[in-house]
């Protein structure tokens, strides 16, 4: 391939010390001029979950990429997240996954309570779905993670994509914020549930969905009390959970009912109160991880998704432009699967560009985006839609039908193996050949 402007910057041998800050000045092609056209193969919009486990994928592979992300440095926010067996399997595949399973507790199995306390079913994961694995990450260390195996210089901080324009070329040029310009042959948004490309791809606005969510992470640097089990508690328009992460740190999340997504409010301690408010009288293990919460890691998040209806969505690919992640599938979490699934899509799409680039044409690259797209879209709407089916009967707020869910169908007719079945997922390690 072309030596493009960013591979000969990149090509210093003078290896940094560690610390964002100098790679970021190690590479800032804005320095000496607010508009400099750079040139590259494959660009990546978005330094989450997606794009760095991408970016990753594809550097296991042999091929280069650039990160852009918006972000002065990678997104610390954002507490924990469950991660499943699918989730797992691709961190495996490109090579993390025990780094990171060192560092969280693994979930033995889930508890469902009610806002009383009651304990209604309880599940062990060996018992009832052999070979699941679930963690509770804290999604700073998994980003860290991500990146610190990307050779230097891959992710250009502070690089917030504002426009996209298709060239005469077939090339997409995309404007940075302050004025850069840069040319790509490849762009994989992985730009998230606002994202600017699917925007520009015709994609609509994800859609609110009727309820919010708090989250934080509850620390006990004695040691947290919890056995290694999820605990779901259920109410009346209104449900928490807790998940310990670490020997230190306990996630925890409550989702309620709200005709709207309300005013922003920025102002953490804010955001606990409101939350420890809206449990009032629930079980006091729970309360006492929020009152363990430090007021800077509470977040309040409307939950949105967008369904990839059949011929009415348009499809993840245009002009060698793809969508990956919740930029392309953005869901509600009811499932705990939008990192899990961002993290499939990586190492498919991955596999499937770095097999059509060997081939070195653009209708193989094309085909390959395209192959993605199909591959992909069928599970991607039905565990949008699921998620979603399973938010609102979990959001239920009639007290009777509350009752017969906590009191008959949970008790009686809950079963975690089929309820799992879409952890199911395989994927090839992704030898690492030598970098580009
Ligand atoms: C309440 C809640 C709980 C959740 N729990 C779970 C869970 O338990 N398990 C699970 O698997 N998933 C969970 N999820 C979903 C998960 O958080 C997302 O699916 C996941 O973060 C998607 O990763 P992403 O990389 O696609 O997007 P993001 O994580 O949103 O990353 C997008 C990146 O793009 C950057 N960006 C955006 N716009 C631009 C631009 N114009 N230019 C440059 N950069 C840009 C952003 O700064 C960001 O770094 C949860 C979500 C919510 C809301």
């Amino acid at each position: 391939m072309a030596t493009t402007i960013a591979s000969a910057l990149f090509s210093s041998n003078s290896r940094l010390p560690a610390g964002r800050e100098l790679q970021r000045r190690a590479f800032n092609p804005r320095a000496s001029s607010s508009s400099i056209s750079l040139k590259e193969d494959i660009v990546i919009v978005g330094a989450g979950i997606a794009g760095l486990a991408t970016a990753l994928s594809l550097h296991r592979l042999g091929v280069r990429s650039l990160v852009l992300e918006q972000g002065d440095s990678l997104r610390t926010g954002g507490t924990s997240l469950t991660l499943f067996k699918n989730g797992w399997r691709v961190l495996d595949a490109i090579g993390v996954g025990d780094e990171l399973r060192n560092r969280f507790i693994e979930i033995e199995g889930l508890v469902m309570r009610s806002e009383d306390g009651r304990e209604l079913r309880s599940f062990l994961f060996e018992e009832e779905a052999p070979g699941q694995e679930v963690r509770a990450v804290e999604r700073r260390l998994l980003l860290e993670t991500l990146s610190s195996r990307l050779p230097l210089n891959s992710i250009l901080y502070s690089s917030r994509v504002r426009a996209i324009k298709k060239q005469g070329t077939g090339d997409t040029l995309l404007e940075l914020e302050d004025g850069t310009e840069m040319l790509a042959k490849i762009v994989i948004g992985c730009d998230g549930i606002r994202s600017p490309v699917a925007k520009w791809m015709g994609f609509p606005e994800p859609k609110y969905v009727g309820h919010c969510a708090f989250r934080g992470l509850g620390l006990y640097p004695a040691g947290q009390p919890f056995k290694a089990r999820v605990n779901y508690i259920y109410g009346n328009g209104l449900r928490a959970g807790l998940v310990p992460v670490s020997q230190t740190q306990v996630y925890w999340f409550i989702c309620f009912n709200s005709p709207t997504p309300g005013p922003r409010v920025d102002d953490p301690s804010i955001l606990k109160n409101q939350a420890l408010e809206l449990l009032r009288n629930w079980p006091s293990d729970l309360l006492d991880v929020l009152h363990n919460t430090p007021d800077d890691v509470v977040i309040k998040t409307p939950l949105v998704d967008r369904w990839l209806w059949p011929c009415f969505s348009p499809p993840a690919v245009a002009n060698k432009v793809v969508v990956v992640g919740d930029a392309w599938h953005p869901m509600t979490p009811n499932l705990g699967q939008g990192a899990c699934c961002a993290l499939e899509d990586s190492v498919v799409l991955a596999g499937k560009l770095a097999a059509a680039l060997k081939r070195g044409n653009d209708e193989s690259v094309e085909a390959a985006l395209r192959s993605f797209g199909e591959e992909r879209w069928g599970r991607m709407f039905l565990l949008t839609a699921r998620a979603n089916l399973v938010g609102s009967l979990l959001q239920w707020d009639n007290p009777v039908v509350c009752g017969f869910r906590n009191n008959i169908v949970i008790p009686w007719f809950v079963r975690l193996a089929p309820f799992l079945e879409h952890t199911n997922f395989e994927c090839e390690f992704l030898e690492p050949v030598a970098s580009t």
